[in-house]
């Protein structure tokens, strides 16, 4: 391990050094903070996916100079700098770090809500979350998207991430549901409107403490009034809205008010989207002057619940337990120990044969698929949620890799309007890197186990 400057590249075989010497560096050292010259990495011979759809290049060179990717060329091409460190990627295929664009760190994959909800909001600020955090970089997720958790534990976890002081992707948080009354016990997380007025008043407080994103659900239970004020007054200080979209009336009264992205590939076992839904999205997708519709189907888990019912040794896997203290991985072991009888997926085996019929109907009209999961909900974990999706829509969906990969790279940094900062490997763009031995275009499900991982210039893997 050395530390050159502020720029810090930590090389250690066990994880939990790495991790902990990059979190305690990257502390005690500061981003920008130091004078001499920035360290230079240089990542040599893999073949680079950019994340911009094109022919991926071979014998890759990226140029890693402190936070941020300085040059990206060939063998041959672009020379080594000298005094750059060099890693070694021959073999392997290197992209961007992934996104999640619909994950949950305030749970981890225990099946009892009320029970979870009564026992841990006082664990989440300082060990539930940034466990979460934590198991999805090592993921080789870099940037993620969450859905619903408490407003002040969501925004101290995103900023201590920022400042690097624990390790995790590059959060955008939304902090509390906002809906049309919280269910019993969630009131934490979940805030109830009533009126324009109190929708737009609770918007501005989630602006207020600096959420990026707003997070809309049960919109069928509010006025159209209130859906459009949620909306409206969101746009104004520059935050997307993301909606749930389990029940129809959810998207019809979302499309009319203007929401950016919807979640789930949702009416439960009902055989497909009604044909007005379809229309009003073809509408949405067709007028170019807002950009694309987005839209996060988390299609995985209910494709694979039957076999992970049958087959649950993942169940098992320490990686989903890291950084969780042995008594929260007990009660979260008991409440799954019995994958077949939790109520929650006692209607997928009915709503899969459906899911196809109803992704394909979203494609054709036209939105754009982001990568994301509800990582953290019953028996899915932060530790693989993510390439089970990718897995699902190439191996099972039939979608190409490299399109599956721009719905987790390219397009959520489109979606969240930071796309000039990262998303893609070229130069100027924050280095969030990772690279797995073999040909993830060939074989997608090699995105299960990174070998290498790299947010803003630090490796974590
Ligand atoms: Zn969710």
């Amino acid at each position: 391990m050395r530390v050159n400057g502020d720029y810090v590249w930590v090389r250690v075989v066990s994880r939990t050094l790495a991790l902990g010497a990059a979190m305690a560096l990257a502390g005690a050292v500061g981003f920008g903070q130091g004078r001499a010259p920035k360290k230079v990495t240089v990542l040599v011979g893999g073949t680079l996916i950019d994340g911009y759809g094109g022919r991926p290049i071979r014998n890759a060179v990226v140029v890693v100079e402190g936070e941020k990717i300085a040059a990206v060329g060939q063998v041959g091409q672009l020379a080594v700098p000298a005094g750059a460190e060099v890693i070694s990627t021959e073999g392997m295929t290197v992209l961007p770090g992934l996104w999640d664009m619909h994950v949950h760190l305030m749970i981890n994959g225990h099946s009892d809500y009320p029970h979870w909800d009564k026992t841990y909001p006082p664990l989440f600020e300082n060990v539930i979350m940034p466990a979460s955090a934590k198991q999805l970089l090592l993921a080789g997720v870099t940037s993620a998207r969450d859905l619903g958790a408490p407003l002040k534990d969501s925004i101290s976890v995103r900023d201590r991430i920022n400042k690097g002081i624990i390790p995790g992707p590059t959060m955008y948080m939304s902090g509390p549901f906002i809906q049309h009354r919280p269910y019993p016990g969630t009131e934490l997380f979940r805030w109830g409107v009533e009126g324009t007025e109190d929708a737009r008043a609770k918007v501005r407080k989630l602006a207020d403490a600096r959420v990026d994103v707003v997070k809309l659900i049960d919109q069928d239970q509010m006025t159209l009034e209130e859906v459009k004020a949620v909306v409206d007054e969101a746009h104004k200080h520059g935050l997307p809205v993301v909606a749930h979209s389990h029940r129809p009336e959810e998207i019809r009264k979302g499309i009319v008010a203007g929401v950016d992205c919807f979640e789930h590939t949702g009416l439960s076992s009902a055989p497909e989207y009604p044909a007005d839904i379809v229309q009003m999205i073809r509408e949405r997708s067709a007028d170019m002057s807002r950009g694309p519709l987005w839209w996060t189907p988390t299609i995985e888990g209910l494709f694979n619940y039957e076999y992970l019912r049958d087959n649950p040794e993942q169940l098992d896997d320490p990686a989903w337990q890291e950084g969780l203290p042995p008594e929260v991985v007990a009660d979260i072991r008991q409440s799954i120990a019995h994958p077949d009888r939790l109520s929650y997926f006692q209607l997928t085996p009915q709503r899969r044969p459906t899911l196809r019929r109803k992704f394909e109907q979203l494609r054709e009209a036209g939105v754009v698929m982001l990568v994301g999961t509800d990582s953290g909900i019953p028996m899915k974990f932060h530790s693989s949620s993510t390439w089970r999706e990718l897995d699902a829509w190439v191996n099972i969906l039939g979608v190409d890799a490299m399109t599956a990969i721009r719905g987790a790279t390219y397009w959520p940094s489109v979606a969240m309007k930071v796309d000039d900062k990262v998303g893609t490997i070229e130069p100027g763009k924050f280095a969030d890197i990772i690279a797995v031995k073999g040909d993830v275009l060939r074989h997608i499900a090699l995105l299960q186990r990174v070998d290498i991982v790299v947010k803003h210039g630090v490796r974590y893997r």
